[in-house]
């Protein structure tokens, strides 16, 4: 016994969980622990948890040891009911299953699974989950369906509660019940009957009295997450609906959810939006009663203050500068299940509408590009508070609910509100058709008075919301630490005491997230305020929302962005405040491998972040902190400077690859490779089966054909070293490859001069080398001018990374293209395809995806294979360059999902960057490489 609950809890369940998924340590548990919200708590232990017997091992050791547990699944809540000072279960990625029943109309899911995934599975029979919050690319279900989130066309009548048929949970005694099985109800109620009583009393007690009852209906008529969904007590009387739809809502407090499974709703495929701009706010909610009597999608409030937050973004239409100053926007959307319903749908908007003053004419749209264009709007604007805060300050979200009939009022008098306390910058929008408004300020949580001023400005906010208009406190985003004290004044007395009596049935020790929901503090949301202390200009900007963690690919093996950027900023607060030396020191080692080291620098985390941060340049900023010593300066300029002999000696270390390879055998090489990894310290790279085989340098007769146009071609440096893997049948460099379908087509091929000292710097970009980079970028810039006439010819570059890199940091004069893209765009017409009977796995780069080209590379590819497989989960895959020979394991787990999601006859991978196709070799077991290859295959002249 050590008297440390903590330690002996931990004890007992190592017997159990593997301990490299129990963390204790400060680095692990400051990363884990945090979260969208504002509040910052830091776990004792956080614990991945990986099935339903490690759940229901952990919660009956925490019931033994009396210790709080808080579920955690994707950590996007904003309320804090996913941060503790206890014990974490995170029950994230790796709880991923799912099974589609009764033909799509139902879907089973596991907590883990991201809902925009549930909806792709879904996509194909025309069904979709009922929940849509907006960080449904983010968000898992078990908190969707445990905060019972929402968004802009659910309302109330799609969202979690009205849509779950079953589940499966476990209890706070580490019972599991299945809701959806007679046997497991049974022997519940043999097992529980004193929950099943206490259950079927409250509902019967609660149908019996008329005024609670009453009001429970009338406060569910509009959104409502505050507090528990009480609605359960009105609408069902057997014990298993009630537990059923008490688990909806209830934030981790009454039980763990290990699988829901959810009624699916109709997802149209046709959509038009329209862009309506109203006089003042008054005209705008007098359109919302009409729009919901023709059952629009979606009507999404914006004022004026919003509107001028995004005005003057790129992209953004010109009027909106200049409306004035009380005009109030409705973004609506009509949907329907085939064309002409659609155009129905539209008119009869138009004419509902006819005898109500705008500000401007306003049409629908179908085309994706001008509908994204009108949606971007309103995507924006939650960033756009967030992108011009001061550093150091918070963006904060409420989240509110009107009665819809009077939400113009309400929008006033919460403009009031905000310039009544200074918040000048705030910012309404909303779900209109629900009465639901969001607003959003800034706000430095640093100093006291600060603080008092949003205490100040959230005690009128409630006293407005309840006393004035018996609203919601929380629509959609959970009650949380941060509406806790305001449970009991928006719902009263004898509602409250129903909630605690739910909560006492469920867990009678208090164990499950204690303090959210119900909280006896009425200082609750004001404690433990998160500090977002500055670290560095690249990512001062986050805001946690954890939107970046889903795509990041070291996110299973060491951290995602979001943690990479709280570590930086707590490691920035402790160098500031000097006082706590042994953390500072801690954390900075500590953070080396993880943070560092195990990150692919690949910038995709920047394509799903609101606020555009790409963590990779924080990443590679770090890396040249590291370099800066005048010897590493004085090598990375000698070869940069002697770029010829640098790729000279890459080819030599293939072709010895190559040769021992073939002399040792496949199995002697890797363990031989493997020891020499080892030893060196991953200095040395990791060979592997699918290592290239050495290709020699361009000769002269690659510029062909002697048709016009002309294309300028640059081959990477890669592919003027690295061919195909020694076994693979294709032998041919992709040099060759590419000026062949180009001379095909009938352009004529220049190559630029010099080329094997040229490189556009990636490879010391990444290693942390940006003045070498950059140094080799304008060399490479000087040679591309002169072959391509002053920047008159279309430029090709093989390999997307470098592409990608010339793209966002070469001179606007450069027209540079992927080969396939390039063919995708301009020479369709000059080649004659024939398609092949294969089946073929596809890998869009996150370079290509950063540059929007998937949806090319998925054309050209079908038009080559008659079935073309793009797996779900696997997103980019870390090799880096040559970080998957140092850190193998990055690569490994980037691509874990890789071979399982392949085809049995899927015998050829394709993508476009020849070191990331390495690695996907290896970990699929199939010969990945240029989809140019397949194109060259199945390509003859036109003519
Ligand atoms: C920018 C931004 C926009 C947002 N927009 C919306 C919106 O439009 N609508 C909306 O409703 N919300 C919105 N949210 C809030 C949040 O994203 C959602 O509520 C989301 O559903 C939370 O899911 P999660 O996977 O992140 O859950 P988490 O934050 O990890 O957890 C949520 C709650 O569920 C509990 N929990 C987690 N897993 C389980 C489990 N297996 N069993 C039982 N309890 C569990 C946790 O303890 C916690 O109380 C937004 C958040 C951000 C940052
Ligand atoms: S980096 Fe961007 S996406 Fe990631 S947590 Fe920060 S703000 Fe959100
Ligand atoms: S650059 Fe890549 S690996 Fe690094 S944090 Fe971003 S997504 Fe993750």
């Amino acid at each position: 016994m050590t008297g440390d609950p903590y330690i002996e809890f931990k004890q007992q369940i190592s017997q159990v969980i593997a301990t490299d998924r129990i963390f204790d340590d400060p680095l692990q548990t400051l990363a884990l622990g945090t979260d969208a919200s504002f509040y910052r708590l830091i776990p004792r232990l956080a614990i991945q948890a990986d099935s339903e017997n490690e759940v229901s091992i952990a919660l009956q050791a925490a019931h033994r040891f009396k210790l709080p547990v808080t579920f955690r699944a994707a950590g996007t809540s904003l309320s804090g009911q996913a941060v503790t000072d206890s014990i974490l279960l995170i029950a994230g990625g790796s709880w991923n299953h799912y099974s589609i029943e009764d033909n799509g109309s139902k879907i089973r899911l596991q907590p883990g699974v991201i809902g925009g995934h549930a909806n792709r599975y879904l996509a194909s029979y025309g069904r979709k989950i009922g929940p849509d919050p907006a960080s449904i690319n983010a968000a898992m279900i078990g908190g969707i369906a445990a905060n019972n989130a929402s968004g802009m066309c659910c309302g109330t009548a799609e969202n979690s509660y009205r849509t779950v048929s079953s589940m499966r949970t476990i209890l706070a005694d580490g019972t599991l019940l299945n809701t959806g099985d007679t046997n497991s109800r049974e022997a519940f109620r043999r097992s529980h009957p004193e929950i099943i009583d206490a259950l079927q009393e409250l509902a019967v007690k609660t149908q019996a009295n008329e005024s609670l009852r009453e009001r429970i209906r009338h406060k569910f008529k509009i959104k409502n997450t505050t507090g528990y969904s009480l609605n359960a007590l009105v609408d069902y009387t057997n014990p298993f609906d009630i537990i059923n739809h008490l688990m909806i809502g209830s934030e981790g407090t009454l039980g763990f959810i290990a699988e829901i499974t959810y009624d699916t709703v109709i997802e149209h495929p046709h959509k038009a939006s329209a862009l309506m701009m109203f006089p003042d706010v008054n005209t705008a909610c007098r359109a919302i009663p009409i729009l919901r009597a023709l059952e629009v999608a979606a009507a999404e409030l914006m004022d004026r203050a919003s509107l001028r937050s995004v005005q003057d973004k790129a992209g953004m239409p010109d009027y909106l500068k200049s409306l004035p100053e009380k005009v109030t926007a409705l973004l609506v959307e009509v949907r329907a299940a085939t064309k002409v319903e659609l155009t129905e749908s539209i008119d009869g908007v138009h004419k509902a509408l006819a005898a109500l003053a705008t500000e401007r004419p306003f049409s629908f749209t179908d085309d994706p590009d001008a509908f994204n264009r009108l949606w971007n709007i309103r995507k924006g604007l939650f960033p756009a508070v967030g992108a011009v805060r001061a550093v150091g300050t918070t963006v904060v979200i409420e989240d509110v609910a009107f009665p819809f009939d009077r939400l113009a009022e309400a929008a006033l008098d919460l403009q009031d509100l905000f310039k009544r306390h200074h918040y000048h910058e705030a910012i309404i929008f909303g779900h209109a058709l629900e009465g639901n408004l969001h607003f959003v300020f800034t706000q430095d949580f640093a100093s006291q008075k600060e603080v008092k001023r949003y205490q100040n400005f959230m005690q009128d906010v409630c006293d407005l919301v309840v006393k004035r208009y018996d609203g919601s406190l929380k629509a959609e985003h959970g009650t949380g630490r941060n509406m806790a004290p305001f449970v009991e004044m928006e719902w009263g007395r004898e509602a409250y005491e129903l909630m605690q009596k739910i909560k006492a049935i469920f867990d009678p020790h208090n164990i499950l997230n204690p303090g959210v929901i119900l909280n006896e503090n009425p200082h609750v949301h004001l404690e433990h305020l998160k500090p977002l202390p500055a670290t560095n200009q690249l990512v001062d900007k986050c805001i946690e929302c954890g939107f970046c963690e889903a795509t990041c690919p070291s996110k299973d093996l060491t951290l995602t962005p979001r943690q990479r950027i709280a570590l930086q900023r707590e490691i920035s607060r402790l160098q500031r405040d000097g006082a706590n030396q042994g953390r500072l020191q801690y954390l900075t080692n500590a953070y080396r491998y993880p943070g560092e080291q195990t990150c692919a620098a690949d910038g995709l985390c920047a394509v799903s972040c609101p606020v555009d941060i790409d963590t990779g340049k924080l990443t590679k900023y770090l890396r040249s902190l590291d370099l800066q010593a005048s010897h590493i300066q004085s090598v990375a300029n000698w070869m940069a400077g002697h770029f010829d002999k640098v790729s000279s000696v890459t080819r030599l270390g293939l072709a010895t690859m190559d040769a021992a390879h073939r002399l040792l055998g496949t199995e002697k090489m890797q363990r031989l490779a493997d020891q020499a990894h080892k030893l060196s310290g991953n200095r040395l790279p990791l060979w592997n089966p699918f290592m290239p085989r050495r290709v020699s340098r361009p000769q002269p007769g690659l510029e062909k054909g002697n048709g016009r146009p002309v294309v300028v071609y640059f081959p990477s440096c890669v592919a003027r070293t690295m061919g195909p893997a020694a076994d693979d049948p294709d032998r041919q460099p992709l040099y060759e490859i590419t000026s062949r379908i180009l001379a095909k087509a009938g352009y004529k091929v220049v190559l630029p001069e010099n080329l094997d000292r040229l490189c556009c710097g990636t490879p010391f970009e990444s290693k942390g080398l940006p003045d070498q980079a950059n140094r080799k970028l304008r060399e490479l810039e000087t040679a591309l001018m002169a072959a391509s006439d002053g920047g008159e010819r279309p430029i090709i570059c093989d390999t997307s990374p470098c592409l990608y890199r010339i793209r966002q940091n070469g001179s606007d004069w450069i027209q540079i293209y992927d080969p396939i893209e390039f063919i995708h765009d301009f020479v369709l017409d000059r080649l004659r395809f024939t398609q092949s009977n294969e089946t073929i796995a596809l890998h869009a780069t996150c370079s290509s995806i950063k540059m929007g080209l998937e949806g090319k590379l998925q054309k050209v590819a079908n038009m080559c294979a008659k079935k073309v497989i793009t797996p779900d989960r696997v997103g980019c895959c870390a090799f880096a360059g040559d970080r998957g020979f140092s850190f193998p394991e990055l690569n490994a787990s980037a691509l874990q999902d890789l071979k399982p999601s392949l085809a049995a006859d899927c015998t050829a991978g394709y993508s476009n960057s020849r070191t990331c196709e390495i690695g996907l070799s290896l970990h699929s077991g199939i010969y990945y490489k240029s989809l140019l290859y397949l194109i060259d295959r199945c390509t003859q002249p036109s003519v």
